[in-house]
């Protein structure tokens, strides 16, 4: 799994949420808003990707087991794993906007996969779960 990191652009000034790359000066990240690049603190903080799985069944309310599949997920981004009730509460809109009553699974994905099935452009922008 590929290190996302969210820092600031040492040259201007944004938040960025990407990819660190290693090479032998040390970790470093592209700015997609300026192209430059910055170093990558050692307390940069690492970032994870999450599907949140929506039911209108309360099944699995504990979300011990990870085979739990919802009728619709999102994706978001947390700096650790949110509980269900974490994820309930944080996905709340999105649970209103979409009409769905419960978190039924919390589930870490790969960067690479959250890219393939989340619309996820925007991602400088979403909020992070803390
Ligand atoms: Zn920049």
């Amino acid at each position: 799994m590929s290190l996302v990191v969210k820092t600031t652009c040492l040259n201007c000034g944004k938040t960025i949420i990407g990819e660190a790359k290693e090479d032998e000066l040390g970790m470093s990240i592209i700015c997609p808003s300026c192209n430059s690049s910055s170093d990558v603190e050692d307390n940069a903080q690492e970032i994870h990707y999450f599907e949140i799985e929506f039911s209108n069944e309360p099944r699995n309310p504990d979300g011990a087991e990870g085979n739990c599949i919802g009728d619709y997920s999102i994706c978001i981004l947390g700096e650790r794993e949110p509980s269900i009730r974490e994820a309930a509460e944080f996905c709340k809109a999105d649970m209103e906007k979409m009409g769905y009553k419960y978190v039924v699974n919390v589930i870490e994905i790969p960067k690479e996969e959250a890219r393939t099935f989340f619309d996820i452009e925007r991602e400088n922008d979403f909020p992070i779960f803390k």
